[in-house]
């Protein structure tokens, strides 16, 4: 068994000697696909790097292949579905930074509700007031509709629900009401999510059915005085639209973790409007990396002994790979 690591021995810190045991473990730095290509074609399991996507190429040359196991919740840099026909199951460590990605969103939608890093900026130059006193709002009481009820949406939806009295909306296709209802919210159509809300948060994963699912027709629909907050994948949001509809005062603003290019580009317009907050993609705090790498090891230190992986990502791998 070959586990090929898309990464330098010292800059991976991961401490694989479970694995070094029950495998004989490798590793490709390598910032190009090129190299990759090489050392795959004998590899039995893949840890992907964060340079090189891993496109249907890559999965094609590696003729042994059985498993790809990223260290992060999303898994857009790995074509999931080239994987499946080619029966290679994909697994993320879903989960294991839910509380971080949750705590980090409200932080977002509290600063910008507030005018929060506004207000700083204001002190920091030896002022005293408010930051765009009349766009300040009270979130307490108000409607919070969260596209994607898993893991970060429903603890989303808990902390709206229990912290501040909120009505919650959400939309999914792949939950049941019951699931929603639980958390005290209503299953509802996209399209009501975005006209009935005060606050939209974004929570699914980037896919070919989510990659800009958020243009210009559903950011129209908002009411004019909402937010919409992506903590997710930038590029779930058509960002030039995003940028159309907040110089426009379609909606009243937008708090951002992710962009559809990262780093975000140094003359973007986001950069200088006064109803957009932003960080730079650090929804997984650094305390919680160690959950998250432990879950991987875990979970290929079960591959390995013949135990069925957690958090498979794309299950039809079984079905594409039969047919
Ligand atoms: P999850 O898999 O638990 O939940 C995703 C939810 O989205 C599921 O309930 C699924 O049914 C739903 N969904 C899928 N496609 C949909 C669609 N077309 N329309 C509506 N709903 C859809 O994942 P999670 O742990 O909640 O994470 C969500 C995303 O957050 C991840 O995929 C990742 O991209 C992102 N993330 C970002 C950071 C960060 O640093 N900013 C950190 C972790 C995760």
């Amino acid at each position: 068994m070959k586990i090929l690591i898309a990464s330098e021995r010292g800059s991976i810190q991961l401490d694989v000697s479970e694995w070094e045991r029950l495998a004989n473990v490798e590793y490709v730095a390598t910032q190009d696909e090129t190299g990759l290509l090489k050392q795959i074609v004998d590899a039995d399991i893949l840890i992907p790097g964060w340079k090189v996507p891993i496109t249907a190429k890559i999965i094609a040359a590696g003729k042994k292949l059985k498993m790809i196991q990223v260290f992060s919740v999303g898994f857009d840099k790995v074509d999931h579905k080239a994987a499946a026909k080619k029966g290679v199951m994909v697994c993320n460590t879903g989960g294991s930074n839910a509380e971080s990605v949750a705590e980090l969103t409200w932080g977002l939608i509290l600063g910008l509700f507030r005018r929060i890093p506004g207000g700083d900026r204001l002190m920091r130059t030896g002022k005293w007031g408010r930051f765009k006193a009349d766009k300040q709002k009270l979130i307490w009481g108000k409607t919070l509709g969260i596209v994607g009820f898993g893991a970060i949406g429903r603890l989303i939806g808990k902390i709206g629900r229990l912290a501040f009295n909120m009505n919650i909306l959400t939309y999914d296709p792949y939950v049941i009401p019951e699931t929603v209802e639980v958390f005290g919210g209503r299953l509802v159509s996209l399209e009501t999510v975005m006209k009935e809300s005060d606050v939209v948060s974004i929570h699914v994963p980037l896919s070919d059915t989510t990659r800009h699912m958020i243009g210009i027709r559903e950011l129209g629909m908002m009411k004019s005085t909402a937010i919409i907050v992506n903590t997710a994948r930038g590029a779930i949001i058509d960002e030039a639209a995003l940028i159309k509809c907040l110089q426009e005062e379609v909606i009243a603003g937008a708090a951002l973790d992710v962009f559809e290019v990262e780093p975000l580009h140094v003359d973007s317009p986001l950069r200088s409007m006064d109803n957009v907050i932003m960080v730079s993609h650090i929804g997984t705090c650094p305390e919680v990396f160690i959950k998250m790498r432990k879950a991987g090891l875990e979970n290929v230190a079960r591959f390995l002994k013949g135990v069925k992986p957690m958090r498979i990502v794309n299950p039809s791998y079984i079905i594409a790979s039969k047919s």
